[in-house]
C-alpha cells in the first residue's frame, strides 16, 4: 500500500479483489468511482469513510469494473500502432491533412496556426483555443477521409468556440450535416 499525503487530500493505491485502485481521500460528501481511458480505477471517498465501506463499494461493482477494463483493453490492442510503422503512419497522415486543412479553413472562413501530430491516449484531437494551433492523433490515419474531416472540422470549429456548447455544434452541423455518424464511427 503506497501513501501519499498532502493538506488536502490523500492518496492510497489498494487492490480489492485482484481489481488495483487509486483512492482519493478528499473534501466531498459521497463517494464516487471511475474508470480512466487506460482502466485504471479511481475511487474518491471522504476521509472519514471507513475503509471496509469503500472496498464494500469496489466489490460490489467488481462485475462492471472487469468489462469496461476489458474493452478498454481491447480497444487499446485495436488500435495500438507497431513502433515501425508509426512513421509511415504519420507521413500519411500528414500528407491528407496538408489536403484536407486548407480545404476547411477556406470554407469554415477560420484559419489555424499550425499543427502537430500527436499519438494521444484520449483524444481524436485538440485545438489552443488562444493560438488556434490544433493536435491531431496519429490513429486517424487508421480512418478514412470521412471522419478525418469531421476531427478537422471539429478543432477548427473550436477556434470560434472554445466549449461543445450549442453554438458550437451548429457550427459542425453547417459543415458536416451528418456529423453524429461520423463522430460515433470513432467511439
Ligand atoms: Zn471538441
Amino acid at each position: 500500500m503506497i501513501t501519499r499525503t498532502n493538506a488536502k487530500s490523500t492518496h492510497v493505491s489498494m487492490v480489492v479483489d485482484g481489481i488495483p485502485v487509486d483512492l482519493t481521500r478528499k473534501r466531498v460528501k459521497n463517494m464516487n468511482m471511475r474508470i480512466g481511458p487506460d482502466g485504471t480505477v479511481r475511487v474518491s471517498a471522504p476521509f472519514l469513510m471507513p475503509e471496509r465501506v469503500i472496498i464494500e463499494f469496489v466489490r460490489s461493482r467488481a462485475g462492471w469494473i472487469r468489462q469496461h477494463q476489458a474493452s478498454a483493453q481491447e480497444r487499446a490492442e485495436r488500435l495500438a500502432i507497431p513502433e515501425d510503422e508509426r512513421e509511415a503512419l504519420r507521413k500519411a497522415l500528414r500528407a491528407r491533412i496538408d489536403r484536407r486543412l486548407p480545404y476547411w479553413e477556406d470554407r469554415m472562413g477560420l484559419r489555424s496556426s499550425g499543427y502537430r501530430i500527436r499519438d494521444m491516449k484520449t483524444r481524436w484531437g485538440s485545438c489552443n483555443h488562444q493560438t488556434r494551433h490544433l493536435n491531431f492523433n496519429l490513429k486517424l490515419a487508421l480512418f478514412d477521409d470521412d471522419v478525418l474531416d469531421y476531427v478537422i472540422v471539429h478543432e477548427l470549429a473550436h477556434i470560434r468556440e472554445a466549449n461543445h456548447g450549442p453554438a458550437f455544434w451548429s457550427i459542425v452541423a453547417r459543415y458536416l450535416p451528418d456529423y453524429k455518424i461520423l463522430r460515433r464511427r470513432l467511439k
